[in-house]
């Protein structure tokens, strides 16, 4: 018999189901009372905060100004009582270091009094500031040990919040993570430094227009989260969901995901309650989560909040992760965030839309009506066109890790090339001004290459399509590279800071077409678009961006194609991004390259550690499995001659030489592992092509097996177990 129960618990498990959480309901509890309430929120600050002090701080939050210190003792000490009111005992800093987790380090509100009491206590510095012992994160040589401090400091624009589990209720105030020095040691603060490179070059070029604003203009991202769902007692016998988050090997089930019958299906009770559950508490933490439905793969589903300022929605997506996988445990199931947990089936993206704009200004992405909001749609359109193809790597690169190679370019996600689907009106157009020609454009008239010619666009067109990895999509962009577990923080980053260097050349160049003389703008605008147009045409793409064509017809030209993490991980050190990034503010020679080295050396452990579990399971559970059959055949072989019949061994010959196979491609893996480079590149070379390779093949024979030996006999959940036990 097989050593494993998995299957028998999780059956168990489904079939008694209660939901543990009591039945939500809204009728008496209204969600419009309790969202936000553990947040220390806009209204909770006006409520609480001396009117000066709210004054102030409220303008540092809106206006990215920094804030007054002088305020921070006032405003600790009533969110300390706010947080103490609603149960708090500790409070700590939440910084998201480059591991792409989110961090934390608990401090309790109590202090001894002296008298053998205690006191509460959080002082302002307390609240702007941290001082954490932060070797232990990865720093890539931006921090030597002996100076292993690492300094959190407040982001006044994330608001602080109350995180709360069965051990208590923790007050979490969202920081930056900066060495001693001042660099960033995290995926916050170049965000916010990038923003304020984008607000600098867009308020330039709406002034051109004649618009002035007190706020600055930022980007906004709504952030789409896939996930499987799956019972979690598949995952205690599963050592590679265990420690890798995906399954190394399983033989493909019957079904997959060919009937398409699960995409937008009714979700399976269990987990709708989760979910209801997951939407409760991210309601709670003010995050304002608004769509659930089924993904296309079995087992797997999508959550999506109302898109907001970027920073914030970054934030709230780590928050929306974790929430998820906590409350998963608590309805027997785990959340799996791999980008591929199962092969065969689709992985999991993390879609982010993206614009930029402010309350004032609005959405600097909407084409709007009028000439005139048309005239400014069209310079940020083909600034958007500059910048991805100008640029393009960096944005892929964002989208870089060893989980999320298995997504891309695999006829599930966009390809690794960067282009950007506009959809043939918007196209139309825009050829139109390179050519010069004068025509007639769906309803509108057009006059000469003025500006008075953008139709009404629908703001959800008809034909989505979801092979771009960077598609206009009515009123923003959806950048669909990104994987499901990774941090939101990077591709912004780098649409943020692309965005600010196209924004100022338009703004430069504007300003000289012009001459001083605004009356001119228009024909400034017509010569600006045609000139990108000229330029970079050639990352506009509306086909099919999965086929073979595309990839041929991006290298004539000229796109990249980083297929692989280690390959583009490259281009963070590259000049273009060294010299775009640098320029901005955004981060130094020395802050990138630190990235690169880190994410390249992530690359080579996850896979590095894959390879270590391939082996193990290979060892310990497949070949002992395989062995097992082996004997029963072998023996029955041998009565079935000792009582003079003919012994059929076909199936006996084909198990014995898949566990020899299966013995030698572990041994062949076991000496790629040994044999590794210590020059970083060169070895997340050789983790992704040798040892990759070397897994495939012992994967391979296991697969085979697995579809051989007898399911009593086999330890491992199976991929039909997994997937369709819900
Ligand atoms: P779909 O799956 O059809 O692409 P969803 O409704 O699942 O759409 O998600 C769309 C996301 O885009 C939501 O988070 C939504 O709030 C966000 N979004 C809508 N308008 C904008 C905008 N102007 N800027 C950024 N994000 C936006
Ligand atoms: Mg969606």
């Amino acid at each position: 018999m097989s050593g494993s129960n998995a299957r028998s618990n999780a059956i168990v498990a489904i079939t008694s189901y209660k939901p543990e959480s009591q039945f939500l309901n809204y009728a008496s509890k209204k969600p419009t009372e309790t969202y936000g309430s553990s947040v220390f929120s806009d209204k909770v600050m006006k409520e609480r905060l001396p009117r000066n002090v709210y004054r102030s701080l409220h303008k540092t939050i809106e206006k990215g100004m920094r804030l007054d210190a002088s305020l921070a003792d006032i405003v600790a000490s009533c969110m300390k009582d706010w947080a103490i009111e609603n149960g708090a005992t500790h409070f700590t800093h939440v910084f998201y270091p480059l591991s792409g987790q989110s961090a934390e380090k608990h401090d309790s509100f109590l202090a001894p009094d002296g008298n053998g009491g205690v006191i509460t206590e959080f002082s302002g510095k307390m609240l702007s500031q941290g001082e954490s012992d932060a070797s232990s994160f990865p720093s890539g040589g931006l921090r030597s040990t002996f100076e292993a401090r690492g300094y959190t400091a407040w982001d006044v624009t994330s608001p602080a919040y109350l995180m709360k589990n069965s051990g208590g209720i923790v007050l979490c105030v969202p920081t930056a993570f900066v060495s001693w020095t001042g660099v960033a040691l995290d995926r916050k603060t170049p965000l916010l430094r990038s923003n304020q490179a984008l607000s600098r070059q867009a308020v330039r070029v709406l002034k051109l227009f004649g618009i002035e604003t007190t706020l600055p203009v930022l980007s906004n991202a709504g952030l789409e989260q896939e996930f499987f769902l799956i019972d979690r007692n598949f995952v205690f016998g599963r050592p590679d969901l265990l420690i890798a988050g995906r399954t190394l090997m399983g033989a493909r089930p019957a079904k997959g995901q060919e009937f398409e019958d699960q995409y937008f299906g009714v979700m399976p009770r269990r987990v709708q309650a989760c979910m209801s559950e997951v939407e409760a508490e991210l309601h709670r933490l003010g995050v304002p989560v608004r769509t659930r439905h089924n993904e296309v793969a079995p087992s797997q589903y999508e959550i999506a909040p109302v898109f907001e300022s970027g920073n914030l929605a970054v934030d709230h997506n780590q928050l929306i992760m974790t929430v998820l996988r906590n409350i998963a445990k608590s309805h027997g199931l785990t959340c799996l965030l791999h980008e591929k947990p199962f092969s065969g089936i689709n992985g999991s993206g993390k879609h982010l839309n993206y614009s930029i704009g402010n309350a004032e200004v609005g959405n600097l992405f909407d084409p709007g009506e009028t000439p005139h909001k048309n005239a400014m749609f069209l310079v940020f359109l083909v600034c958007a066109i500059r910048a991805l193809h100008k640029y393009g790597g960096i944005l892929r690169a964002s989208a870089a890790s060893a989980s999320n190679d298995h997504r891309l370019g695999a006829n599930e996600a966009p390809p690794a090339i960067m282009s950007m689907f506009l959809g043939d009106q918007l196209t139309d157009i825009l050829e139109q001004f390179r050519s010069g020609r004068a025509r007639t454009s769906g309803s509108k008239r057009v006059m000469n290459v003025g500006v008075d010619i953008l139709p009404p666009l629908a703001a959800d067109p008809g034909d989505r399509n979801r092979t771009s990895p960077f598609a206009f999509t009515g009123n923003r962009f959806e950048f669909r590279a990104l994987g499901s577990s990774m941090s939101a923080s990077a591709s912004q980053v780098a649409l943020n800071t692309m965005m600010a260097d196209s924004l100022d050349y338009a703004a430069t160049r504007l300003e000289m077409l012009c001459g001083g003389n605004m009356e001119k703008l228009n024909d400034a605008v017509a010569v600006l678009v045609r000139e990108v147009m000229e330029k970079h045409s050639a990352v506009i793409f509306n086909g099919d961006g999965y086929s073979a064509e595309w990839h041929h017809e991006a290298e004539l030209r000229g796109l990249p194609n980083y297929r692989t993490t280690p390959e583009s991980l490259m281009v963070y050190c590259a000049p273009e991004t060294i010299d775009l990034y640098g320029r901005y503010n955004v981060l130094s020679r020395q802050e990138l390259k630190a990235r690169q080295e880190i994410y390249t050396e992530q690359y080579c452990k996850t896979i590095h550690t894959e390879a270590s579990l391939v082996i193990r399971m290979a060892r310990t559970i497949v070949y002992p499995a395989g062995l097992r059959w082996q004997k029963e055949l072998a023996q029955t072989a041998c009565s079935m001659q000792s009582l003079g019949r003919p012994a059929d061994t076909v199936l006996l010959d084909e198990v014995a030489d898949l566990l020899e196979k299966l013995r030698l491609n572990v041994e062949h893996l076991e000496n790629e592992l040994v044999n590794v480079d210590t020059d970083i590149v060169r070895k997340a070379h050789h983790c992704g092509t040798s040892v990759l390779l070397a897994m495939k093949h012992v994967r391979e024979c296991a697969d085979r097996l697995e579809s051989l030996v007898p399911e009593d006999l086999w330890p491992l959940p199976s991929y039909q177990e997994m997937l369709f036990i819900k």
